[in-house]
């Protein structure tokens, strides 16, 4: 009898025990139930990843599944990587229709949707030329040069069959680039992931691109818009929950000469820089989406681009033009009061 009191006095003990380790391992693993964040290069630009959960492993384990999709994006979408698919089908395309990724088809096929819901001004294309401006050492492409690849810039000679899941470029010097969408879409992406994952508080960013996922434990997350001529100022900040924002500017890669910036938003109809606006903003519920329209509206200007965004359910946004005055869709805007 004294036996067994002992042995179910140990057990008892040894349940305790088990329960104590238990709770140690609980507690190290959420000890830190914070927000998590961590910043990387990809994409030749800064990659933000900001996220709550109570469990430290598991927020790493998901910040890290994204930064992966993220350099995955970058070795088939990169123009720069001589091995990527898209270097593959800018080398081949124009010869035989290229079968390519569901993803690379997708994207691609949006990009051309874009370009019809906006006149063509998006347009993966325009690195026909656009390809010939190098922004770091200054150089540019001649008037002759433009003049004989302007024919080029079509993004109706990017023939896509989807039942075959083929691309076929219909002029001999087309060369596309996805660098006005390949960032949103990579964001979207690891929105997609961080759900997967049990996320429910986030913000992702590449670049110009964010993507917010609910609030910011019961309050927005406060975004700016940069100044685009006063480093480290706003213009406007926004509250945001569940938003896609992204903003093209003029300031972000961009040389100038002789008093002329040359910078990286080309508008498709001269192989030129645009010239119609200083920053611009869109609101939206993904960023493949606010990314490409971005750098259309950018090329429009504040007047156009006003009109083609009212013209788009659930999307708004913030121009800033070219002498800094602000202007925004009507969905931003106070309703009138009526008298
Ligand atoms: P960032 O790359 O700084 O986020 P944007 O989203 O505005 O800026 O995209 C600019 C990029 O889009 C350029 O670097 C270029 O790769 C591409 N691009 C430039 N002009 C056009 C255009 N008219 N249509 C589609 N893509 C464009
Ligand atoms: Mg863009």
């Amino acid at each position: 009898m004294v036996i067994m009191k002992a042995l179910f006095a140990q057990l008892k003990k040894n349940r305790i025990l088990k329960a104590i380790i238990l709770l140690l391992l609980v507690s190290t693993n959420t000890a830190y139930a914070d927000w998590y964040k961590q910043e990387q290069t990809i994409m030749g630009t800064l990659i933000k990843v900001e996220l709550w959960h109570n469990k430290r492993l598991q927020a790493k384990k998901c910040i890290s599944l994204v930064m992966t999709d993220m350099q995955r994006i970058d070795a088939s979408m990169s123009p720069f990587k001589h091995d990527s698919e898209l270097s593959h089908l800018n080398r081949t395309a124009a010869t035989q229709a290229v079968k390519v990724s569901k993803e690379l088809f997708q994207l691609v096929s949006k990009a051309n949707r874009i370009s019809e819901q906006t006149h063509g001004q998006f347009d993966i294309t325009f690195a026909s030329a656009g390809r010939l401006y190098d922004y770091r050492k200054a150089i540019r492409p001649s008037d002759e040069q433009l003049k004989n690849l302007l024919e080029a810039i079509n993004y109706r000679h990017v023939l896509l069959d989807p039942r075959k899941r083929t691309i076929h470029f219909q002029h001999p010097q087309v060369y596309v680039d996805l660098g006005g969408i390949a960032k949103g879409h990579a964001v979207d992406q690891a929105i997609k992931i961080l759900r997967q994952c049990g996320i429910k508080h986030a913000l992702v960013s590449a670049g110009g691109d964010s993507r917010i996922l609910g609030d910011k434990q019961g309050l927005p997350w406060m975004t700016g818009i940069r100044h685009p001529r006063e480093k480290n100022s706003f213009v406007v900040l926004l509250p945001l929950t569940n938003t896609a924002i992204s903003t093209s500017g003029d300031y972000e890669r961009y040389f100038i000469e002789d008093g002329v910036r040359y910078h990286h938003i080309i508008s498709p109809a001269s192989g030129k820089p645009a010239n119609k606006a200083r920053s611009v903003t869109i609101l939206g519920e993904n960023t493949t989406t606010t990314d490409a329209l971005s750098t259309a509206i950018f090329v429009m200007g504040p007047q156009k681009g006003l009109e083609t965004i009212e013209t788009l359910p659930s999307i708004e946004a913030i121009i800033i033009d070219t002498k800094g005055k602000v202007h925004y869709t009507s969905g931003l805007l106070q309703p009138k009061q009526e008298n």
